[in-house]
């Protein structure tokens, strides 16, 4: 599966906000773009108006890579979302946040989403008691993530879940730390996502 693999640190630096894509780090001082808060490139400290579609398009990129998804899985989860009732960019919002991948980073199994999907493809999560190996699995209000009995002693998730507590796990979602097990209590509802994204500005971008 194609993956993007130039550095997750220079696509901050191009959005210009913390994205989160490399685990602990991103809470350090070492953090790239704590140390330089412009773009990356030649020109990445230039002039920095947008146009119309510029703003849309880097609006499209910068949830794109929060997700950790490449062009086309992203625009599929756009045109699903256009299939559903209620406003679009919301409901495109909510099915990225109900991918197994995500809710495995949200409940601190993962220290990152791209690294949260690798430990999905490698079957080391249930869903409801059954073994789930499909990063973009919809995951429901009341379903149940755990990890599997077999993978408990894992450094990576056992580190990972020592760290939640910097980053905390969302109201929607209920740890049970000791047992490796998160429910799904509600679906998060648009205010409770809180890093800033315009959607709509993604649903004009696809619209043309
Ligand atoms: Fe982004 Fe994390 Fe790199 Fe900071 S350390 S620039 S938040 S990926």
């Amino acid at each position: 599966m194609a993956r993007y693999t130039g550095s997750v640190c220079r696509l901050c630096r191009r959005e210009g906000l913390k994205l989160f894509l490399k685990g602990q780090r991103c809470y350090t001082e070492k953090c790239a773009i704590e140390r330089r808060e412009y773009a990356p490139g030649q020109h990445g400290q230039g002039r920095t108006k947008l146009s119309d579609y510029g703003a849309q398009l880097r609006e499209k990129q910068k949830v794109k890579r929060l997700y950790g998804l490449l062009e086309r899985q992203f625009r599929g989860s756009f045109h699903k979302a256009e299939r559903v009732k209620g406003v679009t960019g919301e409901q495109m919002l909510l099915r990225l946040e109900r991918r197994l991948d995500n809710m495995v980073y949200r409940f601190g199994f993962a220290n990152s989403r791209s690294e949260a999907r690798q430990l999905v493809l490698h079957g080391h999560f249930h869903v409801n008691g059954k073994k789930v190996t499909i990063p973009s699995y919809l995951t429901d209000a009341g379903d149940q993530v755990s990890v599997r009995d077999k993978s408990r002693q894992m450094m990576r998730i056992q580190e990972s879940l020592e760290a939640v507590e910097r980053r905390g796990v969302p109201t929607w979602l209920e740890l049970e730390k000791e047992k490796m097990s998160g429910t799904v209590k509600t679906l998060p509802a648009r205010e409770e996502l809180t890093l800033p994204m315009q959607e709509q500005l993604i649903v004009e971008l696809y619209s043309k």
